[in-house]
């Protein structure tokens, strides 16, 4: 059976105490690899090793560390086929949404941040004839990138190429959950020559690895992603430390459907929206609030197209929904459904467990659930949306905004005017209107409230990653205070 080990130091290690976890193949039940039950001493080794490598790394011109992201970007390109089966078996996605969106864009994360660092740019002000102030940005040292299970390669790569290329040296902890591509991510580092130390991955639990990195004397920065219950216990964990901090977060995301938008376009979207990688996408929707003059004609189509998602082995192209990831995961889900239930739902299409081997659950889409109800307000985060009618503007923002969350939101209309108003007032992070997903990586990315702390993307990824000095230049002789 494989074994995954431990980067550090260039090295591929086993844990300290030799101790391993089983990884699980979410569409077949079985075991199939094996990952380091790591813990703090493994950690300690980590952030050394980064420590160790961070003086010649962070001397290197931006150029030189960004021919390294762009090589790592190329090697993953050349594996695209072996990652996204890799990942496919690893997390019950289906191979073809891997092949085609989490694999490719986490090639981009290192070409974006490659070409990114060379428009990182400070402020100048000529405060007085003979005194110049300026920003200078310069590396922190050894920062901590921690991702979720849901896009594995994906956000982990979103974390690492900025820290990188910006002059940090890195110490990652992926979910165990889906550890396989960060271990084959690892080996392509190890393949083109980065050198030893600046990135190390280490594999466990998040209270034996996640907890002993994110409260290490030496880590300078925290970037996160993952629920809002182990973000609070971060944010608590490291409050009075100073630490930078990146929180993304969960969400409860609202599609808007006005009676005025393109109906088979909203209708297409909304079934990807909600659906795609079993609804376990931070930025699916799950709450689908449809003006009253169409819900009941909208409601009967989205049924309709929900039954007919494909639902089986990921590995097949003709799937469309995988299974969930775990068998944890998947009977929180069922336990939602049936809450929802409890709750006066009732239940329109799915429901239930599909087949006795792997953690498949059925698309599933409820109506007559109250917008104030546990359902509407706690994320399930998976293939399940509720349906809730709205009539007027002011009820529909009242019923959006309910949620402790504020990740994302799309709308629905082809009234402009309508459609930037609303934005402007729905408390989220991210707002499309008549898309979704679409994101240009120049942009800042985060939720609000409960979702985000921080944001990542861009120039604000880099800067975050740094250190920002204000300097002050005396140009002539005259003193001043
Ligand atoms: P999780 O919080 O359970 O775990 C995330 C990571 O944190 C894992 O690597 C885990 O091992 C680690 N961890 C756990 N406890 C820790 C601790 N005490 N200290 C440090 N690290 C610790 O989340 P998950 O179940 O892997 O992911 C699903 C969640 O992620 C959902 O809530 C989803 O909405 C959210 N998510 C948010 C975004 C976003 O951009 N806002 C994107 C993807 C997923």
């Amino acid at each position: 059976m494989d074994k995954i080990l431990n980067y550090i130091n260039g090295e591929f290690v086993a844990g300290k105490q030799n101790k391993f976890l089983d990884n699980i193949n979410p569409a077949t039940g079985q075991v199939y690899s094996l990952i380091p039950d790591s813990d703090a001493s493994d950690v300690e080794a980590a952030v050394k090793a980064a420590e160790l490598a961070f003086p010649a790394w962070s001397k290197l011109t931006a150029e030189e560390r960004a021919n390294y992201l762009n090589l790592i970007a190329a090697k993953i390109i050349e594996n695209l086929d072996a990652l996204a089966k890799a990942e496919s078996i690893d997390n019950g996605k289906p191979f073809n949404l891997a092949q085609t969106v989490d694999i490719p864009r986490s090639a981009k994360n290192f070409n974006f941040f490659a070409d990114a660092i060379s428009a990182l740019h400070g402020e100048s002000f000529r405060t007085n004839k003979d005194v110049i102030n300026y920003t200078d940005y310069s590396a922190l040292g050894v920062v901590a990138c921690i991702s979720p299970w849901n896009l594995p390669l994906y956000l982990l790569t979103w974390k690492i190429a900025p820290a990188l290329v910006a002059g940090n040296t890195v110490v990652a902890k992926p979910s165990e959950v889906t550890p396989m591509t960060a271990y084959l991510l690892a080996k392509i580092c190890a393949e083109v020559g980065l050198p030893k130390g600046v990135l190390n991955i280490i594999h466990g639990l998040g209270p034996s690895v996640g907890s002993p990195l994110v409260s290490h004397k030496k880590v300078k920065a925290i970037t996160f992603t993952g629920s809002t219950q182990t973000g609070k216990s971060i944010a608590q964990a490291t409050a009075g430390q100073f630490k930078k901090l990146a929180l993304e977060m969960g969400g409860k995301n609202a599609n808007i459907i006005f009676a005025d938008c393109d109906f088979e376009k909203t209708l297409e979207t909304t079934l990807r929206s909600t659906f795609s990688n079993q609804g376990q996408i931070c930025l699916c929707g799950s709450r689908l609030f449809i003006e009253k003059s169409i819900y009941e004609k909208f409601k009967t189509a989205l049924v309709e197209k929900t039954k007919q998602l494909k639902q089986g082995d990921p590995l097949k192209s003709d799937t469309d929904q995988g299974a969930l990831v775990s068998e944890l995961h998947m009977n929180k889900v069922l336990q939602c459904i049936n809450h929802a239930k409890a709750e006066g739902g009732t239940i329109l299409c799915g429901g239930n467990r599909k087949g006795n081997t792997g953690y498949f659950v059925e698309p599933t889409l409820i109506e007559g659930v109250a917008w104030d109800s546990k359902t509407n307000q706690e994320e399930i985060f998976g293939p399940v949306a509720t349906l809730i009618p709205f009539t007027t503007e002011e009820e529909l923002l009242q019923m959006v905004n309910s949620t402790t969350y504020g990740l994302a939101c799309s709308i629905w209309t082809n009234n402009i005017h309508k459609a930037q108003r609303v934005a402007h007032l729905v408390e989220t992070g991210v707002v499309w209107i008549n898309t979704w997903m679409l994101r240009d990586l120049r942009t800042p990315f985060g939720g609000v409230k409960e979702s985000g702390y921080g944001r990542e993307g861009g120039l604000e990824a880099l800067k975050f990653f740094s250190e920002v000095k204000n300097i002050c230049i005396q140009t002539f002789n005259e003193t001043r205070s």
